[in-house]
């Protein structure tokens, strides 16, 4: 592994140099080889006792250099000035072939300066979650941290209850947050902001990296990553729970597995966790959200945009005030593409299609892949899915009056060249919650880890047909479902 530790080399405000604190007894969940493969880690080597070792921080190779970074954030609103890795370390910045940099961290490594009243462990549930979900929201499209592996500790964590512990291995372009900023513009270090500004640009927008108002660069940059990614999670159904600044990479990256889930029946006010008793970080909140975020990214940058105040104050509304927009197009270009229409299509064949699922409580997932067989030429969807008989009426149904109108309308301005890409934009199989949490049962309760891994194989293949089964594929039964979710931390 080659390492270069750009982070760690940044003056010692913004971090403090630590190494984990060593497992009991690591054993090996599971490596990701294909994400071994394009960091050029051999994934013998990390499957390998010494490659168990590092993911568990028991050993770390050389090159590493371990630090637990400091940041802020406002969480659910209210600022906290102090925050940070509190249990996760970076063990260093790998570059692969490419001379493309990633993090690689821990997550449940143990103590740090930053822990508060926490253990800085992760109970096991979380940590396959995460693997979960973040590896199937890349195998969609969706930029994210990956997970490289993880392993069980062979400790056990407090929390509720007593559970196994584990350690999760995770890969970003960089763990550099909103929250980050804010932690120094609290405490009006503008040097420390000139110094961040110009870090990230490097990393993750160096086209701008001679503009003439960086701070103006980074600001429109983060704007634009982040107004497509949140598009990304609109069009997929997926809602992250905690959409909190220091849970916001500048990098644009989806980060923080917590409380996060899918959405099975489509409705906007939908949300899952189980600390959000506002409905806060709801699914149709998500864009202000992530707009009201940036706004904050803007304030932390107020010192860099312009000498007079009044000009950065300026300055910076201006950028902010692109969000809705951008967002806009974005998410209207991603609509476009998973109803297989062409980019002028008006805006409400989207919008009237969202109210009729919203109205007949309909799975989200499904309705937009059986639009892809229905455009195919398939005049069934039921047929088109291949799903069994009873499952019919959980999609939706074709032969209701208004459906039938807005399938007509539809069928009229589908798009020859937008149908072959239709079913990359819908996938078949996505983590279902009561998926997640069967796979993660058997795991903690059962010590079975075989559903996680057979779930995993699923949600890593989102887009196939041939592969997944029934199982894997329909909305959970009345019994099943799952409506509540938890941040394990
Ligand atoms: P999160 O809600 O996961 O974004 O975490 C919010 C803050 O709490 C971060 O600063 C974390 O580092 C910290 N934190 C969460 N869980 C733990 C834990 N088990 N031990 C120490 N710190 C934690
Ligand atoms: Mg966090």
């Amino acid at each position: 592994m080659q390492f270069d530790n750009s982070y760690a080399r940044l003056p010692e405000r913004f971090h403090t140099h630590l190494r984990p604190t060593p497992v009991s007894v690591p054993s090996l969940i599971r490596i990701n080889e294909s994400l071994a493969t394009e960091l050029g880690i051999d994934p013998a080597w990390l499957a390998s006792r010494e490659g168990i070792a590092m993911m568990a921080g028991n050993q770390l190779p050389e090159g590493t250099e371990p630090i637990a970074t400091v940041y802020a954030g406002h969480q659910f609103g209210h600022f906290n000035p102090q925050l940070g890795d509190g249990r996760a370390i970076l063990l260093g910045e790998v570059l692969n072939d490419q001379n493309e940099r990633f993090d690689l961290q821990l997550k449940g490594s143990g103590p740090t300066p930053y822990s508060r009243q926490g253990d800085g462990r992760a109970p096991l549930g979380p940590v396959l979650r995460e693997y979960l979900i973040s590896e199937a929201m890349a195998a969609m499209g969706v930029p994210t941290s990956r997970t490289l592996g993880a392993v069980t500790s062979g400790d056990v964590v407090y929390r509720e209850q007593a559970e196994p512990g584990a350690v999760l291995t995770r890969v970003a372009k960089s763990h550099i947050r909103i929250g980050t900023f804010e932690f120094f513009a609290a405490r009006q270090d503008t040097a420390a902001i000139r110094l961040l500004t110009e870090h990230v640009l490097t990393r993750h927008y160096p086209d701008h990296t001679g503009s003439d108002n960086p701070a103006f660069a980074l600001l429109n940059s983060a704007i634009q990553s982040q107004a497509s990614l949140v598009a990304q999670w609109q069009g997929l159904g997926f809602i992250h729970g905690v959409m909190n600044t220091d849970n916001m990479l500048l990098s644009g990256e989806t980060i923080d597995y917590g409380p996060c889930a899918f959405m099975d029946t489509y409705h906007p006010n939908t949300v899952f966790s189980s600390i959000d008793n506002m409905g806060r970080y709801q699914y149709r909140n998500q864009p202000p959200i992530a707009h009201w975020n940036l706004a904050a990214l803007g304030h932390t940058l107020i010192s860099q945009l312009a000498q007079d105040e009044k000009d950065a104050m300026r300055l910076a509304q201006e950028a902010i005030d692109q969000f809705p927009v951008i967002y806009e197009s974005a998410w209207y270009e991603m609509m476009n593409a998973k109803l297989g229409v062409p980019s002028n299509t008006d805006r409400s064949m989207s919008t009237d299609f969202l109210k009729l699922l919203e109205d007949q409580k309909v799975d989200f997932t499904l309705a937009f892949r059986s639009l892809c067989d229905l455009a195919e030429g398939s005049t069934d969807v039921q047929d088109a899915l291949a799903l069994p008989d009873a499952t019919i009426t959980q999609v939706f149904d074709p032969k209701e009056p208004r459906f039938e109108a807005w399938l007509s309308r539809w069928r009229n301005n589908l798009d020859d060249g937008q149908i072959l890409n239709m079913k990359q934009h819908n996938p078949l199989v996505i983590p279902r919650n009561h998926l997640v949490e069967a796979a993660i049962a058997s795991a903690v309760y059962e010590e079975d880890f075989e559903p996680f891994h057979l779930l995993l194989d699923a949600v890593t293949r989102p887009f196939e047909s041939n592969t997944a089964t029934p199982s894997f594929i329909l909305p959970p039964r009345d019994d099943q479902q799952v409506t509540r979710t938890f941040c394990g931390t």
